[in-house]
């Protein structure tokens, strides 16, 4: 058993709960024989938990390769390859907030989420598609190219958003690609991390343009019924 601490893949919740291990296939075979596992170059393992939130599965698997191969005889040395969370396929990032409700937008940022660890640059591609269609939607910016649309609105976001994506355009070099200008989705690069910091700055603009204000006219309506009530 190893302890962890994580994000559940299915719920979004952080949770601390405990790996357990296994490996696939049998060692010998029940009905005698060389066991497939002998011929093999390495062995499959998995870590398995149940979240303690939403009591869903949680599956990773690991490649332990061994050097030299397992038919030699001696302690052979190990090296373990995480290949990741098999089950359930999510993105291990949180929910979109139900205030989302433009089905594009939902679509996009989803499969950004998702391909993300299988396609940083598919993933970019996806977010790119999204922020230009929040800054188009939201940020009432003039139709342009991604790049001259992140300067247009830069002066008009707050602080602790403006220089993150002010980072994006210089990260993705959004001024050299001169198809930006006609397909934000084009598959182009990343930088390591790229994709990720694109989906954290979505983050951030639907809490800006979305969340944050469906809140505020909710409790606008909460005061605006109590005064109404109160005259009466
Ligand atoms: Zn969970």
């Amino acid at each position: 058993m190893e302890a962890v601490s994580m994000t559940c893949p299915s719920c979004g919740v952080a949770i601390s709960a405990e790996w357990y291990f296994g490996v696939f296939g049998p060692l010998s075979p029940p009905g005698g024989g060389p066991a497939p596992l002998s011929r093999a170059k390495s062995m499959l393992t998995y870590r398995y938990l149940v979240c303690p939130a939403c009591r869903e599965h949680v599956v990773r698997i690991c490649e332990r390769v061994f050097r030299p191969p397992v038919a030699v005889q001696g302690v052979p040395e190990v090296e373990e390859r995480d290949l990741g969370v098999c089950y359930p396929r999510a993105s291990g990032r949180k929910p979109l907030p139900n205030e989302v409700t433009n089905p594009n937008l939902r679509q996009d940022y989803q499969e950004a989420a998702l391909v993300l660890r299988d396609s940083p640059r598919a993933s970019a591609a996806l977010s790119r598609r999204c922020l230009q269609f929040m800054l188009r939607q939201y940020g009432g910016v003039k139709p342009g190219s991604l790049a001259s649309e992140i300067l247009e609105v830069l002066p008009r976001l707050p602080g602790y958003i403006g220089p993150m994506l002010e980072a994006v355009r210089l990260a993705g070099n959004l001024a050299a690609h001169p198809m930006f200008d006609k397909a934000t989705g084009i598959v182009v690069d990343v930088e390591p991390d790229e994709a990720e910091h694109l989906l954290d700055l979505l983050d951030l603009l639907i809490d800006h343009y979305i969340v944050a204000p469906a809140k505020g006219h909710a409790v606008q309506a909460k005061i605006n019924g109590k005064y109404k009530n109160a005259k009466k």
